[in-house]
């Protein structure tokens, strides 16, 4: 049997078979690829303590040695990305090519950290007030806890660790335990890149881990991405501890489409954003809302290009692989048979399926339903899943105003020719990231990923800017270097002169 284990302090951390462990099964196979250890609070404290004792030294490694090691981490990911693509497959379920675009895109974090001096870069003031200067600096935070989700086992991760660990601070990472080995390969990873023992540290589990790493006062800064329910509770949580946390929740993202859009690639766009890893993406497009004189045609172009799409195991000719677990395709299921009760028009029905796998339990074929009304349970619900939902409205002010309507505010496009009505809803919009004609606008790394409303607790997004912002504290030093003119008492505030 396959027991993935912690990585704490550089090192493997077994747990006896007293301990708790999880199924890793594989999606597409149904095979069961072996167990994972869920942490113990104690075995928890262990990982943080490992963090916390490893981080004075690394908080004084110096950027040069830090850059290094990030270059070397970079190098060695770079060239073995199709291996992790592999181990991503093997246990999300993911076809190989986008699991290898989810390393490419977390990679492109691991650069932006390359040149992590540059954004360190505090400010300087001469000459402030007489004689005084003044400049800021940057400091890191401490112990940084990263919670993430199963559908992007490798890139959610390094939306974080790189900027934490760049800018100073140690890590523990609670990887989903849906799919773990991802985890515990980058911090091997890690090790051979350089990295020192301690800094970055791998803890899996459930609801007692996370509830450690939410509550230790050892742990500095919680960064968390899943569902919205759960992300209210740790920003809650953590808060409540006196931890500094961003809190990336659920979606459900509209792709808004006007009548002057190409309809062809309008069409392509949205069964790429809609069907993409079997909808299971943050930012997958879930709501296509259609002005009506476009969408009858629309959605026969989106059901001809649905129904080419090859459904099967990720490791062969497959467009779309299984959902994460029979467990959620089931749930999936049942939203449609939802969908069907409450009287949207069922265009592409996925229930059955026959994929190109050994087993389909876990599998659902693309869904499509049309004239869907906003309180429909597939339209007010975060599926997460191959059902792609259109809903008509008369114009652009009634798609505006739908999408505002909405809790979440992850990612939405609006696809047209007309510069005026984008700029307008670039300006309007209630939503984090925005496409024009771009169906998923995940930010390049030197912007920062985040969505509003109920799709992020918290005011930090990830990595940028806001990301280094996150993971490093402000500090201001006034100086003067004194000479007799400074002496005298005077008890009033001081002012600049
Ligand atoms: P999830 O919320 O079930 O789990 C996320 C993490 O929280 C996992 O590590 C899990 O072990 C832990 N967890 C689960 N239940 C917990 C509990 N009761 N107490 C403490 N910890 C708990 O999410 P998931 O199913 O793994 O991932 C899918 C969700 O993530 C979707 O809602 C998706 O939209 C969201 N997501 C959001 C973004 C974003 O950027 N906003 C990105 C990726 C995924």
């Amino acid at each position: 049997m396959n027991t993935i284990s912690h990585w704490i302090n550089g090192q493997t951390v077994a747990e006896s078979d007293g301990a708790r462990f999880g199924d890793v099964v594989n999606p597409a196979t149904g095979v069961n690829s072996g167990r994972v250890a869920l942490a113990s609070a104690d075995r928890s404290r262990e990982a943080i303590t490992a963090a916390a004792e490893a981080f004075p030294a690394w908080r004084d490694t110096s950027l040069t040695k830090r850059t290094s090691i990030m270059f070397a981490f970079r190098e060695l990911l770079n060239a073995r990305k199709e291996e992790l693509a592999a181990i991503i497959t093997a246990e999300h379920g993911k076809v190989l090519s986008d699991a290898l675009g989810e390393v490419s895109r977390g990679l492109e974090v691991v650069e932006l950290c390359c040149n992590i001096s540059y954004l360190l870069k505090g400010g300087h003031s001469e000459n402030a007030s007489t004689g005084i200067d003044v400049h800021s600096v940057r400091q890191p935070v401490g112990v940084s806890a990263i919670i993430s989700p199963f559908n992007f086992p490798a890139m959610v991760p390094l939306w974080f660790f790189p900027v934490a660990i760049a800018t100073g601070n140690t890590v523990v990472l609670k990887p989903s335990e849906k799919d773990p080995s991802t985890a515990n390969w980058l911090a091997e990873l890690w090790k051979e890149a350089g990295l020192p023992d301690g800094v970055f540290n791998v803890l899996h589990g459930d609801k007692e881990a996370v509830d450690t790493l939410l509550t230790d006062p050892q742990v500095d800064s919680v960064s968390f991405v899943g569902s919205t329910p759960i992300a209210k509770y740790i920003y809650e949580t953590a808060s409540a501890h006196g931890k500094r946390v961003q809190a990336l929740g659920g979606a459900k993202n509209h792709m808004l489409v006007l009548p002057d859009a190409d309809l062809d690639i309008t069409a392509d766009s949205a069964v790429n954003a809609g069907y993409g890893a079997a909808g299971e993406r943050c930012m997958a497009i879930s709501v296509v809302v259609a002005v009506d004189a476009i969408a009858d045609e629309l959605v026969a172009k989106i059901a001809e290009r649905t129904r080419g799409l090859k459904v099967g195991d990720g490791t062969r000719d497959s467009d779309m692989g299984p959902l994460i677990t029979v467990a959620h395709r089931d749930k999936v299921a049942g939203y449609i048979d939802a969908g069907v009760e409450s009287g949207a028009e069922l265009v592409l029905d996925g229930r059955t399926t026959s994929p190109n796998a050994d087993s389909d339990a876990a599998f659902l074929n693309p869904t499509l339903f049309d004239r869907v009304t906003p309180d429909m349970s597939i339209y007010t619900d975060e599926i997460f899943g191959p059902v792609l939902v259109v809903v008509r409205v008369p114009s652009y002010e009634e798609g505006l105003a739908l999408i505002n309507a909405n809790p979440y505010g992850n990612g939405t496009a609006i696809f047209t020719n007309d510069g005026g009505a984008a700029r307008k809803f670039e300006n309007e919009v209630q939503v984090g990231m925005v496409g024009v004609n771009v169906p998923i606008p995940v930010p390049v790394a030197h912007f920062s990923f985040g969505g509003w409303k109920n799709s992020l607790f918290g005011d930090t997004h990830a990595y940028g800017a806001e990301g280094v912002h996150f993971f490093t504290r402000g500090k201001v030093i006034t100086k003067r270097w004194l000479d007799p003119s400074h002496g005298g008492i005077n008890l009033g505030f001081p002012t600049n002169s």
